[in-house]
């Protein structure tokens, strides 16, 4: 993998997981935002089925009350207590069976019109039926004793609402209709007769009549022994509840009881343990107080209210209705919050990734202005001075001859000009090689140095040929140091050069003319140099100032 491609590989791997850690750290704000809105909406929500639970115990509290008041104002009636007192042994075990009995009681002038007085108050009370039962268990009257459903000449000594009633105390219990098939409740008060127990009297009030009970979704009501017996949802009836006493009793008393031995379980799922796996941003605290009915899957609400009379329960399993609601915003705020994180991430790194560059660009900037500043500086250096021998460049040394020119102008002091050439200097090249030139070059130049006075400045005019200016010196003076140059020029040899090479220098020396230009005082010097060549080499020649010449302030005073 080439370096390119790993940093392209560290950037994708890099990306992922910054993109990961901000899809995390969205999941973390939306579940806490979900939470918050959870616990709301179950206060809520739990306020209101909770008073929805309370109100339906009050309902059924108070039509159980009624209901079970009309019996016991009955069993009060003279009519009701005289009619049981004389039919009180009247026997089960009679020869000619129940239809004969039943044939017996009909005829019955008493019992006809206790039949008729049973059937009005029924049809007052809202009851489905009254009966009256005799301490045998016998039927001998009743509110619809002449249909056929009627009980009249029916034992029902094993009826399991008669137990508590022919026992002297109030009974009622669920229970479905043998012959009818109705589920209803049965209330059995008992009826005395001067302190003596002369049987009871037993209302039934339809199911049908109560559904009231279960008006609000979700809604059922259980009896004692744990099954339901009434519910919203009717494919809910006939269940049982997980813990139910049902199971406790035997095959028979169920069967007489329900008409049926097996109940499916009612399972109200508590919802914990699935919450844990399907939605964990649900907090435990609240898990624990949801669950779900078969087939639902909608978290709900679980109010229970017990303690009613007969031992019924009121059960309200209501769906949470901000669920699905609650999951959307949760999904969006995840989006929302990871769009933002993710945004705000982004940013931070492009401003910092700008910070960066912007610093390299700075730190690069400023390696470039060291540099330019640097060779800026060799640059004019090279541009006064010679790279070779350090003598200054034609273009410098001219310029300060002319400065030289116009000061010594304007303070009236002498000035000379020494031009130098090398004698045969091509020959010492051709010879010895062009380094050995080179070298006797940078020997000439480090002894004028030497000789000089601070103030005098040698110039490298071309090739083996110099300048020196002289300031403040006259043309004797100048004369005097420019003969002392060649000959020190002869006797001090360079260590640098072999030692055949014998280095002389030719040079003419000219004094400034108050007339002259630069170019006019360079030429006179040249000239004096052609002497000195033309004559032998090796020597001085000087030329005086030209006095002759014309001023610029001669020329203003002709004028
Ligand atoms: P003369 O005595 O008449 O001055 O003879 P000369 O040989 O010195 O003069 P000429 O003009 O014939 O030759 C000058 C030579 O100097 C020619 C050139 O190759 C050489 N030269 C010019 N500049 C340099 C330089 O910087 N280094 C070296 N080594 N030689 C140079
Ligand atoms: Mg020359
Ligand atoms: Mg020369």
């Amino acid at each position: 993998m080439n370096k390119a491609t790993s940093h392209r590989v560290i950037s994708l791997v890099s990306f992922m997981a910054a993109a990961l850690a901000c899809w995390i750290v969205a999941g973390a704000v939306a579940d806490r935002t979900a939470q918050h809105e959870l616990d709301d909406a179950m206060r809520v929500e739990g306020q209101l089925s909770s008073a929805t639970a309370d109100a339906m115990v009050q309902i059924i509290a108070s039509d159980l009350a009624m209901a079970r008041a009309i019996p016991e104002t009955l069993a009060q009636t003279r009519t009701i207590q005289h009619v049981l007192a004389q039919s009180r042994n009247y026997a089960v075990k009679r020869a000619g069976g129940e239809s004969t009995r039943r044939a017996e009681l009909l005829g019955n002038p008493e019992l006809a019109a206790t039949d008729a007085f049973l059937h009005d108050a029924q049809g007052f009370s809202g009851l489905d039926n009254l009966w009256l039962v005799n301490p045998n268990g016998l039927c001998i009257a009743s509110s619809n004793a002449r249909s056929a459903q009627s009980f009249v000449g029916l034992d029902l000594s094993t009826r399991g609402y008669l137990r508590n009633a022919l026992l002297g105390s109030f009974g009622q219990a669920y229970g479905i209709g043998r012959k009818s098939a109705e589920a209803g409740i049965f209330f059995a008060s008992p009826v005395y007769e001067d302190g003596m127990l002369v049987g009871a009297i037993v209302a039934k009030v339809g199911l049908g009549r109560l559904r009231h009970w279960v008006a609000a979704p979700g809604s059922f009501v259980a009896d004692e022994n744990g099954v339901v017996i009434m519910a919203r949802d009717s494919a809910l009836e006939g269940r049982r509840l997980p813990q139910a006493r049902i199971m406790q009793l035997s095959a028979a008393q169920r069967m007489d009881g329900y008409q049926r031995d097996t109940f499916a379980v009612l399972d109200i799922e508590p919802l914990a343990r699935r919450l844990e796996g399907n939605a964990p941003w649900v907090p435990p605290a609240l898990a624990a107080q949801l669950f779900e009915l078969p087939g639902t899957h909608v978290p709900s609400l679980y109010a229970a209210r017990g303690g009613l009379n007969s031992g019924l329960s009121a059960h309200l399993v209501e769906p949470l209705v901000s669920w699905p609601e609650l999951e959307r915003h949760r999904r969006f705020i995840k989006w929302l919050a990871f769009a933002l994180i993710s945004g705000a991430a982004l940013l931070a790194y492009v401003i910092a990734a700008s910070y960066r560059r912007e610093k390299r660009h700075h730190r690069a900037a400023r390696r470039l202005a060291a540099q330019l500043r640097a060779t800026n500086t060799l640059l004019s250096a090279e541009v006064r001075e010679d790279v070779l021998t350090g003598a200054l460049t034609r273009r410098y040394f001219l310029s300060l001859l002319r400065q030289g020119i116009e000061t010594a102008r304007a303070r009236g002091e002498p000035l000379c000009l020494a031009i130098a050439d090398l004698d045969h200097f091509k020959q010492i090249n051709d010879r010895f090689g062009h380094t050995a030139g080179d070298r006797a070059l940078e020997h000439f130049v480090a002894l004028c140095r030497d000789e000089l006075r601070g103030n005098d400045t040698i110039g490298r005019l071309g090739g083996e040929e110099f300048a020196i200016l002289f300031t403040g010196t006259p043309l004797a003076d100048s004369i005097r140091v420019a003969e002392r140059l060649r000959e020190r020029l002869k006797t001090h040899r360079s260590p640098h050069l072999p030692s055949e090479v014998l280095v002389s220098v030719s040079i003419g020396v000219t004094e400034l003319s108050p007339a002259d230009t630069l170019e006019r005082l360079l030429s006179r010097a040249d000239c004096a140099l052609y002497v000195a060549k033309s004559a032998g080499r090796d020597r001085i020649e000087a030329l005086p100032r030209d006095d002759t010449q014309t001023t610029p302030d001669d020329l203003q005073a002709v004028s």
